[in-house]
């Protein structure tokens, strides 16, 4: 399981994702307020104030303000790229940048 927190969204974007294994549409609405989809594979944390997700991304779609539903791309910082770290653990928090396209 993988773990992103922070990115580049700013305060207006709604925290929302939804699980393509079970189809489950989940949001984070508040500084904490952790939800994770029905069959418990991806999670959204952190409402507005920092956008935190997590699980299994080839599940993940981030769903935009306008609509659009689009899988996430990260930059992992260059001191956790390691190859002999993979599965990469939960408690390794990776900063990413979130892009809508
Ligand atoms: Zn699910």
């Amino acid at each position: 399981m993988r773990e992103l927190k922070g990115g580049n969204m700013g305060n207006t974007e709604r925290n929302r994702a939804r699980c393509t294994k079970c189809n489950d549409v989940i949001e984070s609405k508040y500084r904490h307020d952790f939800v994770s989809c029905k069959c418990k594979t991806i999670f959204v944390d952190g409402g507005k104030c920092y956008w935190r997700a997590g699980g299994d991304f080839r599940f993940f779609l981030r769903i935009w303000d306008d609509g659009r539903e689009t899988p996430i791309s990260f930059e992992e910082k260059e001191e956790v790229k390691n190859p002999d770290a993979e599965p990469i653990d939960i408690n390794d928090i990776l900063f990413y940048n979130v892009r809508s396209n």
